[in-house]
């Protein structure tokens, strides 16, 4: 493809990329990128490797680059799955222990460069919806359209837990611990030295607070229709 379209999305936890991102991708007919399913899948096969905690950043960046990571869209369904080397890891890297250790290896410069390099690859060629917290600042800052998508605490943390009753239904986590998390993720995300999480310059801002998937999903569509009927 010459000229591909990229769409980033950028925004703190909870705040409903995912499940817009990957509507937005069907109804667009785009590829649909994950951008905290690598850094997940990356911090999961780190632990495995017993590199964290303690590893050094030279090594977990060259975890980047010989890892297998792969984004398998369902046909016809909204469910992406991640493989690690060939093994669907989906459940496993959404894992309280992963996302405890996620911030090892997103704070560490090195890690993110090869991430970098990793995600400009895998969008190579493809018209994409990318989402993440630095894909319109940092990996892609010429792409075509850019949201920072945001919604309250109080209802990002009861998104999340929501969620994750569904996918652990065996583990006891409450509301309160889960909004604590969210709120540590936020701080670490948004204060790193390197590619903090940051309102992208000219990137629409989405509150989402307020607005059930599909409106949320409407607004954004609609901006990205108006955008590209322009060109
Ligand atoms: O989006 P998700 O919650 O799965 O991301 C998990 C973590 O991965 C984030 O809290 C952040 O530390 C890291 N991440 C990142 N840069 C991205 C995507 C995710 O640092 N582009």
């Amino acid at each position: 493809m010459k000229n591909p379209i990229i769409i980033t999305i950028d925004g703190p936890a909870g705040a409903g990329k995912s499940t817009i991102a990957k509507l937005l991708a069907r109804r667009l007919g785009f590829h649909y990128l994950d951008t905290g399913a690598l850094y997940r899948a990356v911090t999961l096969k780190a632990l495995r490797n017993k590199m964290l905690p303690g590893g050094s950043e030279s090594r977990l960046a060259g975890l980047v680059l010989s890892s297998d990571i792969k984004l398998r869209s369902a046909p016809g369904g909204n469910k992406v799955r991640v493989f690690l080397d060939g093994r669907d890891v989906s459940s496993e890297i959404r894992t309280p222990k992963v996302t405890s250790y996620i911030y090892k290896i997103s704070s560490a410069p090195a890690v993110r460069r090869a991430m970098v390099k990793l995600q400009r690859r895998l969008a190579k060629g493809r018209n994409i919806i990318c989402e993440g917290r630095d894909i319109g600042s940092v990996v892609f800052p010429m792409a075509r359209i850019k949201f920072y998508l945001d919604a309250s605490i109080k209802e990002r943390a009861g998104r999340r837990y929501k969620e994750s009753k569904s996918l652990f239904p065996g583990t006891r986590i409450g509301y309160k611990q889960v909004r604590k998390e969210i709120a540590v993720r936020d701080y670490r995300d948004s204060h790193r030295k390197t590619a903090p999480l940051v309102r992208p310059k000219g990137a629409f801002y989405v509150d989402t607070t307020n607005l059930s998937i599909s409106q949320a999903a409407g607004t954004l569509y609609r901006i990205i229709n108006d955008k590209l009927d322009k060109k």
